[in-house]
Order: structure tokens, then sequence, then C-alpha cells
């Protein structure tokens, strides 16, 4: 069967083209190897989605697997190996299959960047996590610390701090680069404190390999360990495209380089959401993006008639 569109990712911007798809009569599946949803299902709150005041990630990704679901919009649930560009056809191989498509929609986000430290391995879901709505409950009581200054980190760092007795938020620059509100809820919380201009030089092991706390350096060069029992990193994000990698779409740090069109150098293919090169990835821009692929997916599915 050649499909019309397929999409790679069933987060907000893949989940938003596949909707545009199917409401314009297009023969069109999205493959999914984790979960619908992307990255908000791993998010506390949502509060800056025109319509939902304040939602869970998870609810909101719930609400748009929904309304995806409801126009039957297929979702495969299979891992995108590679991209195969034949001109008026791509191949799309995943483990189970290979399928044909006259476009490809690349929708595949990013993934949080690591600090790649000491012991980080060895602690990675046993004392580290990067998702503090899946991991935060565990350390209700408990001490944490949150690595990172972004808006991630601070509003994660926000919630970890309803649930944890204290908060150590470490921050490499002088100050947080959060938006103001997100500052403001965060520095008003009596049980957080933070370590600016200090960097993380390894995460410390009990005698049975368990989580410490962690050893910093401030700008003066003054070493210090801050305990704890949990430590979260929001530290950047890592594109995940290496399965395009042969078509020469990304830039030097994997980014799918678009236009405003969200149309790639290869005819045929888009990049929609997280995974593109862009200014804000959010979940209104990726939504945004998806929209706009199809739109001129549309345009080049005429051409080819
Ligand atoms: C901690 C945190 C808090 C955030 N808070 C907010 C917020 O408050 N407001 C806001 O607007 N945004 C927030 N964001 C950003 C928001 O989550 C993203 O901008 C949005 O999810 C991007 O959507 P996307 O569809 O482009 O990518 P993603 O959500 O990353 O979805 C990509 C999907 O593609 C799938 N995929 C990847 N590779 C393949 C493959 N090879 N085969 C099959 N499937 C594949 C993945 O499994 C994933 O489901 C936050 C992000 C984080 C990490």
């Amino acid at each position: 069967m050649l499909y019309d569109v397929l999409i790679i990712g069933a987060g907000p911007a893949g989940m938003t083209a596949g909707i545009y798809a199917k409401r314009a009569n297009l023969n069109v599946a999205i493959f999914e190897k984790y979960a619908p949803g992307g990255q908000i299902i791993n998010t506390a709150e949502i509060e800056n989605y025109t319509g939902y005041q304040k939602m869970s990630g998870y609810e909101l990704a719930t609400h748009m697997l929904k309304h995806t679901e409801s126009l039957s919009v297929e979702i495969k649930y299979e891992e995108v190996l590679e991209v195969i560009d034949e001109g008026k056809v791509k191949k799309v191989v995943t483990p189970d299959a290979t399928y044909e498509t006259k476009v490809v929609i690349i929708a595949s986000g990013t993934v949080p960047r690591r600090l790649g430290v000491e012991n980080e391995d060895m602690l990675a879901s046993r004392g580290i996590s990067w998702c503090a709505i899946c991991d935060g409950p565990m350390y209700k009581n408990k001490e944490v610390i949150v690595v990172g200054g972004g808006n991630s980190a601070v509003e994660e760092a926000s919630y970890l701090a309803t649930l944890a007795t204290k908060v150590t938020v470490i921050q490499d620059m002088p100050h947080l680069t959060a938006d103001k509100k997100a500052q403001d809820i965060l520095t008003s919380k009596a049980n957080v404190d933070f370590r600016f201009s200090s960097k993380v030089n390894k995460f410390v092991l009990g005698n049975s390999g368990e989580m410490l706390g962690v050893e910093i350096t401030n700008s003066k060069g003054e070493k210090e360990v801050i305990n704890a029992d949990g430590a979260f990193e929001y530290i950047g994000l890592i594109p995940v495209t290496t399965f395009v990698s042969k078509l020469g779409i990304t830039n030097k740090f994997g980014y799918i380089e678009a236009n405003e069109k969200m149309e790639t150098k290869v005819a045929g293919v888009y990049g929609a959401g997280d995974s593109n090169v862009k200014q804000i990835r959010q979940v209104v821009t990726a939504t945004s993006d998806g929209a706009i692929a199809v739109q001129n997916a549309l345009k080049y599915l005429e051409t080819l008639n």
C-alpha cells in the first residue's frame, strides 16, 4: 500500500499533523516508538497552552490522543529505523516492515541531554531522573537536587518542592534563565536552595552504590558535596534524528533544517516540532509546525498528480 503521508512521532507535532492530514482526506499513519504524547507525558504541569489554564502534561497528551483517535488516524507502535528517499516514493523502515509513502513528516522531538559525569550511568533511573512527574513521588519527604536553570528545570523544581523536604538547584550560570513567572514561583518556596555558577563534577556513591549526592565546584574553584537522595537533570535537549542522517537534512547538532513551510531540502520530506531548528520549543509551536507541514504537503501532493 502507498500512503499519502507517514508521520514519525506521536507527540504534539505528530498528532496535530495526523489530525490535519486525516481531515484533508489523506491516507495517513503515525509511527510511535514509546507512548503517544511525547515529552509532555513527562511534564508535571502545562500552564501556557492556549485554552488550558493549567493541566498536567499527561492529561493534555490524553486529550490530544483522543482527538487523534476520534478521527481514526492510524498509530503504528513501531520505531522508525530509517527513511529512504526514492524521489516520488519514500520508504519508512521499521523492525516490522518497510512502508511506502509519498510524504514523510518528521516529528520525532528530542531527548534530555545528560551531564556526562562520573557515576551518572550507574545511577541513571536509580537516583538520577529526567522526569519529575514520573519519579518525583519517590522523593516525598526526601532531599533532591535539580541541575539546570531554564524553564524545564525551574518548573520541575517547583513541582518537586511540593514533595521533597529540600530542593537544591544547581545552575552553571550566575542566574536562572527561566521566564520570570516560573522564577518567582520557585524563589518564593522556603525549601528551595540555589548554587549558582557551579558545575557538577560527579555523583557521590554510598557503600552499596546508592546515591549520596553530588560534588560541585563553584566559579571560585571551591568544591562542595551536596547530600541528596535523588537528582533531576534539565540541562538541554538532543534531537532524535539519526534515522534520517543519510538524507542530509540536519544541521551539525542533528536538528532538522526546515523552512517556514516546514519543507526540508528533500522534496516531500517535512520537519515539524522540537526536532527542527527553531527558536522556541513548546507545545504551541510544535502543534503549529504540524499543521503547517500538512498544509504544504497537500500542495506538494497536488504536484505529483
Ligand atoms: C520537563 C519538560 C517540561 C516542559 N514544559 C512545557 C510547558 O510547560 N509548556 C510547553 O508548551 N512545553 C513544555 N515542554 C516542551 C514540550 O514538551 C515540547 O515542546 C513538545 O513536546 C514538542 O513536541 P514534539 O511533538 O515536537 O516532540 P516530542 O514531544 O518530543 O514527541 C516526539 C515523539 O516522537 C517519538 N519518536 C522519536 N523517534 C521515533 C522513531 N524513530 N520512531 C517512532 N517514534 C519516534 C517519541 O517517542 C515521541 O513520542 C516541556 C518539556 C520538558 C522536557
